[in-house]
């Protein structure tokens, strides 16, 4: 078995290429994770989400803990078998799910108590029993319970909730067993207050972890501060780890994590948008929904070699959504997946060959030039 590391290949500036080595297989960084809620990535088979290029996948922990139950699926021998799904896994903690769950949520020092949103069934989430569940789903790398900063939040706020989401790591790391491959990562706090960023940094890097995330960000503040939080977070970090911005983005979030020293992503903007007729491509963000993609045999994306930019034209994909027919949101997610996969390899690359400013720079032209980059 191998240990859980990873290893610098190159850099560009801040931006690192590096390769992840686990249990369960090596990803090249940087890297996005598809969002497989429920053991699924939402309208893909496992093979198809391989096609994409994903080498790791997510799950969410809240999902799983309520249906089918963490216990259940251990013993139907683990997430990866379930789900066909033998690479790395990264599992989130539950926390973010429960924190959204509003009045259906308490919180104290302790843990959370909750209402499942599904039948109303009470349930207790503390970080023991966070990293037992990620045990029994069999999760390559096991996140830290934290609570996610609402937003905004006040300075006062903002410091005592992150001071419980470092005792709660400090929690975390002593309850997860250690194995061969296997990582735990902490998670940075800290709202937008760059102090309290550091300070968070500090507290998890004393505690040691295998890799490092950094939470509470795309949760309103804009792509600005968001920017800025990494400008000041990413320095703090240890920088033979990999590092993890959760719940991110847009493909122009992407570029400008990476250029700022991310190394992993996940979102569920790519299937989400494909489920609902939005195309990411190389010339900006399609509607397929459109009544001007009617009568146009083109591709999604020319430059895109994904099942539905090779095999049919726009007009088909406008004729699937308008008769709310599955195949749509099955091609369209495929395709966004794809693009976000080759967004990731072509950064890669652009690490490797030291022209990473260039490469982005390139993608945004793309993007302006195409007048169809409603959302960027
Ligand atoms: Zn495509």
């Amino acid at each position: 078995m191998t240990a859980f590391a990873w290893t610098r290949t190159a850099g560009d500036g801040p931006a690192r290429a590096g390769l992840l080595h686990t249990a369960h297989g090596d990803v090249p960084t940087p890297t996005f994770m598809p969002v497989g809620t429920a053991a699924t990535v939402k309208a893909m088979t496992a093979d198809a989400v391989r096609a994409t290029g994903a080498g790791i996948v997510l799950g969410n922990t809240y999902h799983l803990m309520l249906r089918p139950g963490a216990e259940r699926v251990a013993a139907l021998g683990g997430l990866h078998r379930f789900m066909d799904w033998p690479g790395p896994i990264l599992t989130d903690s539950g926390g973010f799910q429960i924190m959204s769950l509003g009045k259906l949520r308490k919180l104290d020092a302790e843990g959370v108590t909750f209402r499942s949103h599904l039948d109303g069934t009470e349930y207790r989430l503390t970080p023991e029993r966070s990293i037992e569940i990620q045990y029994n789903l069999d999760s390559t790398i096991t996140m830290v319970l934290d609570e996610c900063t609402a937003f905004p939040a006040t300075y006062e706020v903002a410091e005592s909730s992150m001071a419980l989401s470092m005792r709660w790591a400090a929690r975390s790391r002593a309850a997860f067993q250690p194995r061969d491959g296997y990582a735990l990562f902490g998670i940075v706090q800290g709202s937008i207050f760059p102090d309290l960023r550091i300070k968070s940094c500090a507290a998890l890097a004393a505690i040691g972890f295998d890799g490092y995330a950094i939470g509470g960000l795309a949760v309103g503040e804009g792509q600005v501060e968001m920017f800025a939080m990494l400008d000041v977070t990413v320095p703090h970090l240890p920088g033979d780890r990999p590092r993890y911005l959760m719940g991110v983005g847009t493909p122009d979030d992407l570029l400008g994590g990476v250029m700022r020293g991310v190394d992993m992503f996940d979102c569920v903007m790519p299937t989400r948008a494909g489920r609902t007729g939005r195309a990411f491509t190389s010339r900006g963000i399609l509607n397929m929904r459109n009544a001007r993609h009617a009568v146009d045999n083109g591709p999604i994306d020319p430059a895109c070699v994904c099942p539905a930019c090779t095999k049919h034209g726009r007009a088909y994909l406008h004729h699937l959504f308008r008769c709310d027919e599955m195949l749509g949101p099955i091609l369209l997610t495929w395709h966004n997946l794809s693009y976000y996969q080759a967004l990731m390899r072509g950064m890669r690359v652009a690490i490797l060959e030291g022209r990473l400013h260039a490469y982005a720079d390139a993608v945004r032209a793309g993007w302006k030039d195409g007048k169809e980059a409603l959302l960027f």
